[in-house]
């Protein structure tokens, strides 16, 4: 594509339109960079750069681009049925076949699935599912869900809530009433002299000790990411989960594991709770439900709180878009394909462990203070003195690594003062190589610039 082209779509996004989490008039001194095309694990811009997508998108093209089978089990729904709702005491096959599908895949004992269009719509059906089924249980009065400093839950009012992003926070006065925070299991950012597992316990701790402030008949639920992606892939000590767990037995609270990152795949399990055995009571999904060929989310709930739901009246909550029949019918192709390409075992024995111990020779990087990653998920911390964990000063060396990133064909995230990593499942042991490579020549550029 021309310089004139890209230039004219530049010139589009300045003049129409307003794109998520974005300081408008810094990128339309800058312009926009213009993704035309995919296939695998690589993108295309308009000046004809290949990019190798690290990110998966946002998290969630788990089989990779280009799936043809993704396109034609679209097709075919929209020629049978391109819409109808679920509300209406109605249903359709893709939505039915698709909660079988997931119930199938679910850790045991949740076997129902509430649909809606993101992973924010998951979040904002999980804040009141959890209070309306507190209420049907004669205890209205539960209704405060705890939540973690950094963790992310999306962008609505209950998901930037829910979530603990102080500058979210900042706009548009939230987090609204009933939500309170805990610290976040950051090891290497937060946990100073105390080896992992004792900072581990340290915070878990904490949920006891925010449920005895707020009053332990008040709270509702926990909430949490089994590994926090947007907050920069922060990986929780051995000790957090089973301390958690049994804080949430203690109290008999209910237990949100929000497994929009962590679910279908990620972490080369289904799910993220079952890599950490943490049996949850609710889990919001997303992104790799459908690998973001459509949008799609929806509550996985456990059977315990169906029983109380039936037996509380109409749930009056729902989204025109809740199972979407198009949408269903490509998470039903994208999760066949998983299971029948055996990718989740494939990432779980061969490419993650591949992945990892690659990533983790990153570590010997002047630059780099810890290299860390689980599944096909990684995070390196970008520091000045590897021994004292002292940061570059202001604006740091993450921003210019993400713009080396972008120059030598690379898509990562900078997350704080950490370089993120979330590629496909598919990724190939070949192109794991091309990453680390690329990763550490924009390394080397970043070591250049801010000495
Ligand atoms: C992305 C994300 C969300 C929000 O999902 P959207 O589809 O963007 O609304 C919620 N929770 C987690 C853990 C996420 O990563």
């Amino acid at each position: 594509m021309s310089d004139s082209q890209t230039q004219h779509w530049q010139a589009l996004g300045r003049d129409h339109l307003l794109p998520p989490f974005t300081d408008y008039k810094a990128l339309n001194a800058k312009g926009t960079r213009i993704i035309e095309r995919a296939s695998g694990v690589y993108l295309w811009d308009s000046a004809g750069n290949q990019i190798l997508d690290a990110m998966a998108g946002l998290w969630c093209v788990n089989v990779g681009y280009g799936r043809e089978e993704l396109v034609e089990a679209a097709a075919r729904q929209m020629r049978e049925l391109p819409y109808y709702n679920l509300f209406f005491q109605t249903a359709h096959p893709p939505a039915l076949a698709l909660a079988q599908a997931i119930a199938e895949i679910a850790p045991e004992g949740m076997n129902h699935v509430f649909f809606t269009g993101s992973g924010s719509e998951a979040n904002d059906t999980v804040l009141r599912m959890v209070r309306h089924y507190w209420a049907i249980k004669g205890q209205p009065e539960r209704k405060v869900i705890i939540g973690r400093w950094n963790g992310y839950h999306g962008s609505t009012v209950a998901g930037a809530s829910l979530g603990g992003m102080k500058a979210m926070h900042g706009q548009g006065d939230c987090p609204i009433p009933g939500i309170e925070h805990i610290d976040q299991p950051y090891w290497y950012g937060e946990g100073g002299e105390l080896d992992p597992d004792e900072f581990g316990v340290k915070v878990a701790d904490q949920l006891e000790r925010k449920i005895l402030e707020v009053g332990a008949d008040k709270v509702a639920a926990f909430i949490a990411e089994p590994i926090q992606g947007a907050g920069g892939v922060i990986i929780p000590p051995d000790s957090y989960w089973p301390r958690i767990r049994q804080i949430i037995d203690r109290y008999g609270i209910l237990l949100i594991a929000d497994e929009v990152i962590c679910g279908f795949g990620r972490t080369g399990h289904w799910f993220g709770s079952d890599h950490f055995g943490n049996a949850p009571d609710l889990m919001p999904i997303a992104k790799g439900l459908t690998s973001g060929y459509l949008p799609m989310g929806g509550v996985i709930v456990r059977d315990e709180v169906v029983a109380t739901l039936n037996e509380g009246g109409e749930f009056y909550h729902g989204f025109t878009y809740s199972g979407h029949p198009v949408a269903a019918a490509v998470a039903l192709e994208n999760l066949r394909i998983l299971r029948e390409e055996r990718i989740i075992e494939r990432v779980r024995d061969k490419t993650a462990p591949y992945l990892q111990a690659r990533w983790r020779e990153l570590a010997d990087h002047p630059l780099v203070g810890e290299a860390r990653g689980v599944g096909m998920l990684g995070a390196l911390e970008l520091v000045k003195n590897k021994k004292t964990r002292e940061r570059f000063a202001d604006p740091g060396a993450a921003m210019t690594c993400r713009e080396h990133c972008f120059r030598n064909g690379l898509v990562m995230r900078a997350v704080g003062e950490s370089m993120i990593i979330s590629p496909p499942l598919v990724i190939s042991e070949a192109e794991i190589d091309e990453l680390i490579d690329k990763v550490t020549r924009c390394l080397d550029a970043t070591a250049r610039d801010v000495k």
